[in-house]
């Protein structure tokens, strides 16, 4: 018995678990991994046939265009984002870049949020700014103000919600209804929230992107993008990926497959430690300040509880100390690694300067921003370790 189609009275967790496996008549649980580059076809009028069909959705032609399990992959992140169809790229980045590349031309107008990742900025102002398109931010906590900034040649308007290091909370509904309604494309990276915790095209908005790398493969040892969209805009998508060259490789698929099974389970807990990590720190008087969406002394509190079903276990907290002892902090801390990104098993702090990323809004707090990750260890082991590497300050 199993379910074949994207059946929307199932809840996510049933979806992440069921759907995208191979046909029950085979008695396998998991697809294996395809590679492949050549697809064999018996008679000319067939392969041409699938040059033809090549960019319509789960088409097996040529390696590039993907193979079965990656398709499977693809109807599972698409049931769980709400939508029609979605490309696996080879990386969260190359997931951001893909619309842009795909809908901007000379003459455009995008409206980017200023709390964006700060490679897709550098990408935007380095490629995409470069090829004539005019490039604005905007305050991320701008809500229906969007309005006012939007021009003739508006084309799309970038959001990230929250946004990467310092975690405003968009308000997503407003921003998209006022694009709908005047036909631009909407993009929203959705690498933190991921669709358990919120699901912007079931608000109106018309591409999502994401790292599968981060929470969805949770393990720190693939690189994926994912790019999702409705129907209307899949086919451009498509060909564009194919022409731009993406391809995903099918190992970092399988894993990220593995790992979009569990999603659920471990969010659940990289929220309830999150937030008691940033509930605790908010109560130490070396700290000024804590970011954390679901915490009520968060500005954009009411807005999360309204869109978001969870937050995720990223979040900041300013440290009230010189640069040298937030070194220092981060250093002396054992359970908690320091590198990039996130949504691992693992936690990890950095020390982060928004300052210098900002075109709009402006970073001025004292003190020195920290970004934690909450993971899946014991709460209670990962507040000693704090405790131990506050004491120092
Ligand atoms: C990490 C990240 C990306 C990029 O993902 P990679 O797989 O590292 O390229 C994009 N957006 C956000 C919000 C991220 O955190």
């Amino acid at each position: 018995m199993t379910i074949t189609r994207t059946d929307r009275s199932l809840q996510k967790e049933t979806i992440a678990t069921h759907l995208g496996r191979p046909d029950a008549a085979l008695g396998l649980v998991n697809w294996p991994v395809h590679r492949a580059s050549t697809v064999l076809f018996d008679k000319v009028g067939d392969l041409e046939i699938s040059g033809r069909q090549k960019f319509d959705k789960g088409k097996l032609y040529y390696g590039r265009f993907g193979t079965p399990d990656i398709f499977a992959f693809e109807q599972v992140v698409s049931a769980l984002e709400g939508a029609y169809g979605t490309l696996c790229v080879p990386s969260g980045l190359a997931a951001c870049v893909l619309p842009l590349v795909a809908f901007l031309k000379p003459g455009d107008h995008i409206l980017v949020t200023d709390a964006i990742y700060e490679p897709t900025r550098t990408s935007l102002e380095r490629f995409i700014a470069r090829q004539g398109v005019e490039l604005e931010f905007y305050d991320p906590c701008i809500g229906d103000g969007i309005a006012e900034l939007i021009k003739e040649n508006t084309k799309v308007i970038y959001l990230e919600s929250p946004g990467s290091h310092t975690f405003e909370i968009q308000d997503v509904p407003a921003i998209v209804s006022c694009a709908r309604s005047r036909g631009i494309i909407t993009v929203c990276d959705n690498t933190w929230a991921t669709a358990m915790f919120f699901r912007p095209l079931e608000v109106g908005a018309d591409v999502v992107v994401q790292a599968a790398t981060k929470y969805i493969s949770g393990h720190s040892d693939i690189m994926l993008g994912l790019v999702s969209c409705q129907e209307q805009h899949y086919k451009t998508l498509r060909e564009a990926a194919n022409w731009l060259g993406y391809h995903a490789a099918p190992d970092n698929v399988f894993l990220a497959a593995r790992g979009i099974r569990t999603l659920a389970t471990r969010l659940e807990r990289h929220y309830k430690t999150g937030l008691a990590l940033a509930g605790w720190l908010e109560k130490q008087p070396q700290v000024r300040r804590v970011i954390h969406p679901a915490l009520p002394s968060h500005p954009n509190h009411g807005i999360w509880k309204r869109d978001f079903e969870g937050a995720s276990g990223l979040f900041s907290f300013v440290l009230d100390a010189s640069r040298e002892r937030a070194v220092k902090f981060v250093e002396s801390l054992s359970l908690f690694g320091m590198g990039l990104s996130w949504g691992g098993y693992e936690s990890l702090a950095i020390i982060s300067d928004p300052s210098h990323a900002r075109a709009v809004t402006h970073w001025k707090e004292d003190g020195i921003l920290i970004r934690l990750h909450a993971g899946l260890e014991s709460e209670s082991d990962l507040i000693a370790d704090l405790t131990g590497a506050l004491a120092l300050i």
